[in-house]
């Protein structure tokens, strides 16, 4: 198969101008954007051809966008809705990614963001973002569901903005990633994976598939395959966890908000929701930077793990198949766990004898 087309012809003006005619904007909103969107789709070159099976795997590599991840795609149009309705604060609870986002498109609005994050749970790179951005970050002595209880007690009452997944126009923003796949590869794939949080972004995808397929645009709709980690696996099994645990901090939540939506999109597709274990998604997340040249953060790891589990299942057959899977944010994001995990730097004298024989190099 020939490399998948990237990008729509000319400039590039983010994702509101892109799919306006799929997204509920008029000529009076006021686009806040960053160029959000456009990311690449890359065709594996490791992992894919290594696995049993016949598998022409993508990673739809979220880590370009403006503050790192997908939420970008989500935040314009939140921010932008806000913007049209009047809104001076928005708040949201997070992981790390949606304040970092949160923060950075309320700065481009001229908007204060408050960010709710849990203590000790959040990427050292995404509190870094959110507080250059200009937010207020209060940390609570609790976990993300604590946090977003706290939101959603405090944009019910008060002239504050909500911008997390529970604001609809977050996902209507994030299913223009479906769109954008399914341009890359002039049909939809197969398969769609992702790990699943909060789990809004599975149920935007779905919608962005089912959107573009009952506007003719493309014939099929993909089976929906969602990972979440051992240790934080509510809808796996179907009840909420009341203490989540997993260094994928992206995806250490108990009790998702967009559980019924999730549900319905892996019932529709025919597809699951399934776990995988810290060592599966750490072992992914470095095959993933050392092998393909993506540096992801570990939650975006959940997914790769998870087709390369069904692959030596033989789940996907002995035919082709076309699967797409999202790899969420960039691995810049959470350094402290990159660092920990990597070897120690070799050390070597100021000679460049001394460093041609650690690398016993011959002319
Ligand atoms: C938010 C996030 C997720 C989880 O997405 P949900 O929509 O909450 O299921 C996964 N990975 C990264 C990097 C994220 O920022």
């Amino acid at each position: 198969m020939d490399e998948p087309r990237q990008g729509p012809a000319g400039r590039w003006h983010g994702v509101i101008e892109a799919y306006r005619q799929y997204l509920p904007v008029s000529d009076e909103t006021p686009v806040v954007t960053l160029l959000e969107g456009d990311t690449p789709l890359i065709r594996s070159r490791h992992i894919g051809p290594s696995l049993p099976g016949n598998i022409q795997l993508y990673f739809k590599y979220e880590g370009t966008n403006p503050t790192g991840s997908f939420k970008d795609r989500g935040m314009t149009m939140a921010i932008s809705k806000a913007k049209e309705e009047g809104a001076r604060i928005t708040m949201c609870a997070s992981t790390g990614n949606t304040s970092a986002s949160a923060a950075a498109y309320s700065a481009a609005a001229g908007m204060q963001s408050v960010v709710l994050i849990p203590e000790g749970y959040v990427a050292l790179g995404k509190l870094a973002q959110a507080l250059a951005h200009g937010a207020r970050a209060i940390q609570v002595a609790g976990n993300f569901d604590d946090c977003l209880k706290i939101v959603r007690d405090i944009t019910d009452n008060y002239p504050v903005t909500l911008v997390n997944s529970l604001n609809p126009y977050r996902l209507e923003g994030q299913k223009t990633a479906a769109f954008e796949v399914c341009d890359a590869l002039g049909r939809a794939p197969d398969f769609h994976v992702l790990p699943v949080g909060n789990a809004g972004n599975i149920s935007a995808y779905w919608m962005g598939y089912k959107e573009y397929q009952q506007a003719g645009v493309t014939e099929s709709v993909p089976h929906m395959l969602g990972w979440q980690a051992a240790g934080a696996a509510p809808l796996v099994l179907g009840k909420p966890v009341a203490n989540p645990e997993t260094l994928a901090t992206a995806i250490r939540i108990g009790n998702p908000a967009r559980w019924q939506e999730a549900a319905a999109a892996v019932e529709e597709s025919g597809g699951l929701v399934r776990i995988v274990t810290d060592d599966e998604i750490l072992a992914a997340y470095a095959q993933l930077a050392s092998q393909e040249g993506i540096f992801a953060e570990p939650a975006s790891g959940a997914g790769v793990a998870g087709v390369i589990k069904l692959a030596h299942e033989g789940f996907f057959g002995a035919e082709p198949v076309i699967v797409v899977c999202t790899v969420t944010g960039h691995g810049l994001k959470d350094p402290d766990r990159a660092v920990a995990l990597a070897p120690e730097p070799e050390k070597a004298p100021p000679q460049t004898a001394a460093v041609v024989e650690m690398l016993a190099l011959e002319t």
